[in-house]
């Protein structure tokens, strides 16, 4: 390397329009951490859970409408009985008391007791199979409601993870954010709105590109000789672009 060609060297290397490039590595670095809180992975873990402990919701839902029919039909039923044994109870302390004194009343009697005591046996035995209904719905029950337990105790646990990720990535943009406010102070004002304008038209990792020997850094394509000319020329600190794709070159 001559003597002279180390001296450009170093003048790139100097050059004011290097806060370009900081700025943009910064600009890439909160894009990153932006994209990075939110692809967590922790986050379609949750999502998944969150549908699952739904399903679980809505199954507990559908078993809960049968066991509360079947239970609403046990419980009619019991009143009935309750009903029927007192009128058993009053037919029966008729039966035997001191005004019975017709055997003609005496068999009604015995006869819409007979009836009542039918009845309530038969309803008995249906609240037997109401119960043996009612079993496997409960056990079925229990076992969901421990299911969507663990579901729930999970998507906690992410969601804990989540939130000390996002602490970490949002100590990291503090720092990030800190570092770009003091680039941007020795930029200045007329670069940061050149770089604002060029990074909304063009883009996080393109709007600055390096001249890389007489290629643009952001689109790698080479640039004619009279323009490199031209932009070597220029004073060291004004921004040029790219001709082929309009990114602000640092050279
Ligand atoms: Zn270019």
């Amino acid at each position: 390397m001559t003597s002279r060609s180390r001296k450009a060297e170093e003048e790139t290397t100097l050059s004011e329009l290097e806060v370009l490039v900081e700025l943009q590595e910064l600009d890439i670095r909160l894009s990153q951490l932006a994209h990075r809180s939110l692809t967590l992975p922790e986050r379609d873990q949750l999502e998944a859970l969150r549908e699952q402990d739904s399903k679980l919701q809505s199954e507990l839902d559908e078993i809960a409408d049968e066991l509360n029919a079947l239970r609403q039909s046990q419980n009619d039923r019991e009143v009935e009985i309750q009903h029927l044994e007192d009128k058993v109870a009053r037919a029966t302390s008729s039966l035997y008391g001191d005004d019975m004194t017709s055997p003609k009343d005496a068999t009604v009697l015995q006869s819409e007791i007979d009836s009542l005591s039918g009845r309530q046996s038969l309803l008995e035995d249906q609240i037997i199979e109401i119960m043996e209904q009612i079993e496997p719905f409960a056990n079925e029950e229990s076992r969901i409601e421990s299911a969507r337990h663990d579901c729930r105790s999970q998507m906690t646990a992410l969601e804990e993870q989540i939130a000390a990720h996002i602490n970490e990535i949002d100590s990291e943009r503090e720092s990030v954010v800190i570092e770009k406010r003091n680039v941007e102070e020795r930029a200045g004002v007329e670069l940061i709105e050149l770089y604002a304008e060029n990074r909304k038209r063009m883009g996080d990792h393109i709007a600055v590109g390096r001249l890389v020997g007489t290629s643009c850094g952001a689109c790698f394509l080479e640039i004619a000789a009279v323009e490199i000319d031209r932009i070597r020329r220029l004073p060291s600190d004004e921004p040029s672009e790219c001709p082929e794709c309009g990114a602000l070159l640092v050279r």
